[in-house]
């Protein structure tokens, strides 16, 4: 089968309506919505846009699931989690194929992240046995302090475009292992991934109502209605900072247990005493992963003065050789970005720091053709004032900045409000646990230019989030905790 057939298959055999209750169906009133593919502009598809009725009917179906889903024995739990870690590495290809029609990325960069998003089943698979509580003597030894964890309730998902697959599992591993029925909203951008997620969980038996999927063109108006339930328990969050506000405010009003895995602004410290060439390795996956759109992609590269500029000339001269073009094409480095708004953003924060004196070492143009593509970029000697070291850049553009000394890196790089993840190359093992201390960041990349892993604690501090995703700590985020005091 040629490549454009295989296109036209998965995309084919990808559900498009939405997942209530265990059934696929239209949006009520039966509108669609296009999904486009980001590297030609064209659309592949039409999927179900949903009304706010429908919303509510996701939202009643999950409330119906909770009470024999919690009840449903663990083992059996973490066997469909297992299940679908299987299956989601046997349909690896075909995923892949999907995702990166929808959303841009390399085949090799899709093909990642489906076995990243696998791990979160195969992490929570374990996990489903291990929820655990307590009994002890209360100090007094007049009554006894009985400790037990269950599962929250129902819970309401909303995930963004650049990792469609992974940013699913994250929660919806967890929520199944804690016994916690959902309804998920993926990016309009990129809903095949998540719909075919579904219907992958639904094969490996997970009941009908369990997990409900809503797709749809107006975000706020089908998240108003589930998160004004008075049923629901839990809103989990990834997308930007600024639609974090936003949710954390509607979900006062009903006291909601609210985790949110939100933008990112991530500092790579060099200092001179680092191996560059492992630095520089580090840098390319930090800020090429996934075309620079992720939360955790090294926004800006700090570097120890005597090596800056060595630093911006190699990693340009890398960055150049990197080669633009459909995701699905052989020999294919960079895809598009996600969409027009996304590039001219990018491009404009280039613009504003070129302005203010920064130079490219390379790239800085948007090439000719279809697409929303973006020439990977270095820039030198950005000043303080330029917007590209301020605001999540989510494309493939480096800033580089030198520095004086360690107090200078450490205050450079917490001068944000963000506080997700930060990147350091040091050969001294005194300094890095120094700096590691010093940083204001959810999570530090030592030597490594990446953090993810299903088994790690996955979050922010500051304006960068609330909550972790995967690691011991990613099942108590679906978990309450009850005490009882017993009389003895
Ligand atoms: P976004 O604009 O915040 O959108 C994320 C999701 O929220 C989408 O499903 C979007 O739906 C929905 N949404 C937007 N406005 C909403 C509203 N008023 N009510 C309810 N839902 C709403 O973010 P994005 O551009 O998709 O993703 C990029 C951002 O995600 C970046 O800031 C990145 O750092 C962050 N991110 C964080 C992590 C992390 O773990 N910390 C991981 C990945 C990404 P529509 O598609 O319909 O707009």
């Amino acid at each position: 089968m040629s490549i454009a057939e295989r296109e036209s298959t998965v995309v084919e055999a990808a559900p498009k309506q939405l997942l209530i209750g265990g059934e696929w169906r239209d949006a009520g009133g039966g509108a669609t919505l296009a999904v486009e593919d980001p590297s030609t502009g064209e659309a592949i598809c039409e999927i179900a846009d949903a009304t706010p009725e429908d919303a509510q009917a996701a939202i009643d179906a999950a409330a119906e699931a909770q009470a024999d889903w919690a009840a449903t024995p663990p083992n059996e739990r973490g066997e469909i989690l297992w299940r679908a870690f299987e299956l989601l590495g046997e349909r690896a290809d075909d995923l892949a194929l999907l995702m990166t029609l929808e959303m841009g990325k390399t085949l090799a960069e899709s093909k990642a992240e489906i076995t990243y998003a696998a791990e979160f089943f195969r992490w929570f698979s374990g996990e489903a046995l291990r929820i655990d509580g307590y009994f002890k003597v209360a100090g007094n030894a007049a009554s006894r302090v009985l400790v037990m964890r269950q599962p929250v309730g129902p819970s309401y998902f909303i995930t963004p475009w650049n990792f469609p697959n992974a940013m699913g599992t994250r929660k919806i591993g967890p929520a199944v292992a804690a016994g916690c029925t959902m309804v998920v909203k993926p990016a309009q951008q990129t809903p095949l991934s998540m719909l075919a997620l579904a219907q992958l969980l639904a094969e490996c038996g997970l009941p009908p109502g369990v997990l409900n999927v809503i797709t749809g063109s107006s975000s706020s108006a089908i998240s108003a209605p589930i998160i004004a339930d008075r049923r629901l328990r839990k809103l989990s969050f990834t997308g930007s900072t600024e639609v974090g506000r936003k949710l954390i405010a509607q979900s006062a009003d009903n006291v909601l247990k609210a985790s949110m895995e939100l933008g990112g602004n991530a500092p790579f410290l060099i200092f001179d005493d680092a191996d560059l060439d492992a630095a520089i390795e580090g840098a390319m996956i930090a800020k090429m992963r996934n075309i620079g759109e992720a939360c955790t992609s090294a926004n800006r590269f700090h570097v120890a003065e005597p090596v800056a500029s060595e630093f911006a000339e190699r990693l340009a001269s890398r960055m150049g050789k990197l080669r633009l073009g459909r995701g699905v094409d052989d020999g294919v480095d960079v895809g598009p970005l996600i969409d027009a708004d996304q590039r001219s953003k990018v491009d404009e924060l280039v613009r504003d720091a070129v302005d203010q004196g920064a130079s490219c070492v390379v790239g800085g143009a948007i090439p000719d053709g279809a697409g929303y593509f973006y020439e990977p970029t270095v820039v030198a000697d950005v000043p303080d004032s330029a917007r590209l070291l301020r605001e999540e850049i989510f494309g493939p553009v480096a800033p580089v900045k030198g520095f004086a000394d360690e107090v200078e890196a450490i205050a450079a790089a917490n001068d944000t409000e963000y506080g997700l993840v930060a990147y350091v190359y040091t050969a001294d093992l005194k300094r890095a646990l120094r700096v590691c201390e010093g940083l204001e960041t959810g999570m530090i990349g030592l030597n490594q230019g990446m953090v993810s892993n299903a088994g790690a604690p996955f979050g922010g501090v500051k304006q960068s989030g609330i909550g972790r995703e995967g690691g011991n700590e990613g099942i108590h985020e679906f978990l309450e905790t009850k005490y009882v005091a017993v009389n003895v």
